[in-house]
């Protein structure tokens, strides 16, 4: 029997074949119709629907890239299954450069929504009617907030054996984060519907970091090739080590005023070690942030200039510190040319 074409938003897309679908959203005050643009690219032979998706925080634009790369890739081109790329999500807040809606809401706070409330929520519902439901796994692309890095990472619930593990360890990132579910984020809802999900954070707000970008368009096929959607190319390069986070939390700034940072992203900290300095302009009062446990930073402010709290390091515990330092070392000399400061 004949595969049955895939169909999203009334488009139906013919096995073996490909097409950019733009899904109607919400108009704008002027009445200018706006899109969600989507590509599928549906297999001649069955198989799993992979959905990977960017910005659904409007300014994270390192996912758009990664997005971009990996449907202009020619693996890509004899897959098995379906594979579902959507560039940006939250198209009103990427013409905006923001994270928001207009709104102002968070877009991964409205899941599932409603078609009957407010714009978030509407736009929640109709990226969930229309692709979230028919994926069958999920890779969602974010970037640190604006003025925050993160170190390639992928955040997901890791039950042991479980699908969502295998695709984490596929995946390749220096670090995995047993991260806990947010009430109405996407992983969160595609949790409880069983749909195995990874969030991949990398890099900066705002800005193209190739560092982030091209480890999240070589990490991806791997899972599809875990999936049985990819075969043949027996390269078979050892997988970059992963380890996995037991924990994570973040040093603040004792007091306010302009941050000297004493450590990069990446590197390997020890409890009670100098993280950076903070001073008044005049250097009358400084006060120093400090390492609350032995870690690997994955996670820091951008921009030197820090309130008291103001959350500026991001540790990330592990019970196998040597190993987690050399996940990042064998990571980061896997970066052609190497990275310029991963700061
Ligand atoms: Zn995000």
């Amino acid at each position: 029997m004949a595969r049955a074409p895939f169909e999203l938003a009334g488009v139906r897309v013919a096995p073996g074949s490909r097409s950019q679908i733009d899904v109607p959203v919400a108009r704008l005050y002027t009445h200018a119709p706006l899109h969600i643009p989507v590509e599928v690219v549906h297999g001649r032979q069955a198989g799993p629907v992979m959905l990977v998706c960017g910005g659904i925080h409007g300014d994270e634009i390192n996912g758009v890239e990664i997005v971009r790369r990996l449907l202009r890739s020619r693996q890509i081109q004899r897959l098995r299954g379906t594979l579902i790329g959507v560039p940006i999500v939250n198209v009103f807040g990427f013409v905006q450069h923001s994270r928001y809606l207009p709104d102002r809401r968070d877009l991964n706070r409205c899941f599932p929504g409603s078609e009957s409330g407010s714009l978030g929520s509407r736009v929640a519902a109709l990226f969930r009617e229309q692709i979230v439901d028919q994926a069958t796994h999920i890779i969602d692309l974010h970037t640190g907030a604006i003025h925050r890095t993160n170190l390639p990472q992928i955040r997901a619930q890791l039950i042991p054996g479980s699908e969502t593990e295998r695709m984490a360890n596929a995946f390749g990132a220096p670090v995995i984060l047993n991260a806990d579910l947010r009430e109405g984020s996407l992983r969160h809802y595609a949790e409880t519907r069983d749909i195995p999900v990874l969030t991949y954070e990398a890099g900066e707000a705002l800005r193209f970091d190739e560092w982030a970008i091209a480890p999240g368009v070589r990490g991806v096929p791997p899972v599809m090739r875990r999936l049985g959607m990819l075969s043949g190319e027996k390269r078979r390069r050892t997988p970059p080590a992963a380890e996995v986070a037991n924990g994570s939390s973040w040093a603040r700034a004792p007091i306010d005023g302009i941050l000297r940072p004493q450590v990069r992203l990446g590197a390997r900290v020890a409890k009670g070690e100098l993280l950076g300095r903070v001073a008044d302009p005049f250097g009358n009062a400084e006060g120093e942030v400090r390492s609350m446990a032995d870690g690997i930073v994955i996670g820091m402010g951008r921009l030197p200039l820090a309130n008291e709290g103001e959350a500026l390091f991001h540790i990330a515990r592990f019970d196998a510190i040597e190993e987690a330092e050399n996940a990042v070392e064998t990571f980061q000399s896997s970066l052609e040319p190497p990275p310029d400061p991963l700061y």
